[in-house]
């Protein structure tokens, strides 16, 4: 039984993912891909000289040292499986003191039996998404590089994330690149309530992601996004705490909405290495679910069947699709903006998950995604559009049979229910108008579950009765 923290920069290192490749980097060098081949980078460890706890239940000593940040912050307590900082160098703000919340409103809407589904409230995180796991990983190797400039492309969560530990820590100048008109309010306003230099360029996530890589290799500055192989190492955790509420149990489904595929890869990732390690015994069956408005993986996945295949990846099918993407500039279009993209950066990573956890890939219309998101907030904390998503898509999994009914099923919600107001409005709201503005756009027709606001005039007695019919 491991008793002491070792976490020795030495045991860990970048390594290219592509195994013909397998090119290897120090962890103290600044890089977005692989210098040999151009693939994505891996933090990879050492584990024969980590001192790595032989059971997951040796975690559950943490929490008797509250009062030490490392110890507090739900990524950091779990700092021997990503040890690739040394314990004065980690920059934490608390980050990951999520809940595992079963829900039986949401079975019910899934088709599972009571008890077997859960939800994974990530917008519980400070900045409100999931990405505060992965940005204090981020954050904590730019600090161990010296780095005074960190820049970032979003769909409005990695953004409010980065301008959130930049604010708190004064470590670091954000510099954050958005597409116009794209972004949804929520996250919009935090960035620039935290003060980070906000870019507006005129074009769509795809076009912010491609210049920041441009810009950040111009200027310097580190970029945070998820080509960042150490933001999927705090992402990882994610995984630790499902287990951790389920007191280390397995479950059998792990769902999860799909954008840039980070999340879902570090996921894998997770898997893998506690398999590797002996920690589990087996792996859930992961489930990513793209918006049929970005179905990047669903398309090459599902349709064309490309597989990780042990790293040889059938590079012309994807390169072909990719062209034809190009030929007929077709653009992501989802009301679930933080799943928005097209050309999802962890692809190739995404499909080493798949292949860990024997996955699947579905797609979901913005009419699921939204009747699905409606059925968490009545159930419980709410999320935003884009974690409707696993609900929506574990409930198509559940009627196509994959997902059986006694099966036990986390979905994962990965923003709040705050990031995006518009959307949860305009479901709502009694305003046809609101309602084929923002919604009938995309092809929603109808809101089977608005919860619509009771109109009265300023009349006590009417609001009496208006009451007194509605409850
Ligand atoms: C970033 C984000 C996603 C997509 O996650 P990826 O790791 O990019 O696949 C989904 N939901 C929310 C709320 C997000 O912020
Ligand atoms: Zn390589």
């Amino acid at each position: 039984m491991a008793t002491a923290v070792h976490t020795n920069t030495d045991q860990a290192f970048q390594r290219c993912l592509a195994p013909d490749c397998g090119a290897t980097y120090d962890v103290g060098e600044v890089r977005t891909s692989c210098g040999e081949c151009g693939g994505l980078l891996d933090v990879s460890y050492d584990w024969d000289r980590i001192n790595v706890p032989d059971s997951l239940r040796w975690f559950e000593k943490k929490w008797a040292r509250r009062n030490e940040p490392l110890c507090r912050s739900g990524v950091w307590r779990f700092h021997e499986m990503l040890p690739f900082a040394p314990a004065e160098k980690v920059v934490t703000i608390g980050e990951g003191q999520t809940l595992l919340s079963p829900s039986d409103g949401v079975a019910k809407y899934v088709g599972l039996n009571a008890g077997g589904l859960y939800l994974e409230y990530e917008g519980l995180n400070p900045s409100g998404s999931f990405k505060d796991n992965g940005m204090t990983a981020a954050f904590t190797h730019a600090h161990t590089i010296g780095a005074k400039r960190a820049a970032c492309a979003s769909t409005g969560n990695t953004s409010a994330s980065l301008a959130l530990y930049c604010g708190v820590s004064k470590l670091m100048k954000g510099v954050i690149f958005i597409g116009s008109g794209k972004i949804s309010y929520g996250k919009l306003s935090q960035a620039l309530d935290y003060g980070a230099l906000t870019i507006q360029i005129a074009g769509d996530f795809d076009d912010a992601m491609q210049r920041v890589r441009q810009v950040s290799e111009q200027l310097g500055i580190y970029l945070v996004n998820s080509v960042n192989p150490f933001r999927l190492e705090g992402q990882k955790t994610i995984m630790y705490r499902v287990l951790e509420s389920l007191n280390w149990e397995v479950p059998d489904w792990i769902v999860v909405p799909g954008g840039n595929l980070g999340n879902s890869s570090s996921f894998g990732k997770a898997f893998m290495e506690m398999l590797e390690l002996g920690l589990i015994d087996r792996a859930p069956r992961l489930a990513v679910i793209n918006a049929t408005g970005a179905d990047t993986l669903h398309e090459l996945y599902e349709v064309h069947g490309q597989r990780w295949n042990d790293g040889q990846i059938d590079q012309q099918t994807t390169s072909a699709f990719f062209d034809d993407m190009d030929k007929h500039n077709r653009r992501a279009s989802t009301i679930a903006s933080a799943i928005e993209i097209n050309r999802p950066v962890n692809y190739e990573k995404c499909l080493r998950a798949l292949a860990v956890c024997d996955g699947v890939v579905r797609e979901v219309t913005d009419q699921e995604i939204l009747d699905a998101k409606s059925q968490v907030g009545a159930n419980g904390f709410g999320c935003e559009p884009a974690s409707g998503a696993s609900v929506a898509g574990a409930k198509k999994l559940r009627e196509e049979g994959v997902i059986a009914p006694s099966d036990r099923v986390v979905c994962v919600l990965t923003g709040h229910q705050l990031k995006d107001p518009t959307a949860t409005v305009a479901y709502h709201t009694a305003d046809q108008d609101e309602f084929n503005r923002v919604l009938a756009s995309r092809g929603v027709q109808r809101a089977e579950f608005a919860n619509r606001a009771v109109a009265v005039p300023n009349d006590l007695d009417q609001i009496v009765q208006a009451i007194q019919l509605n409850s």
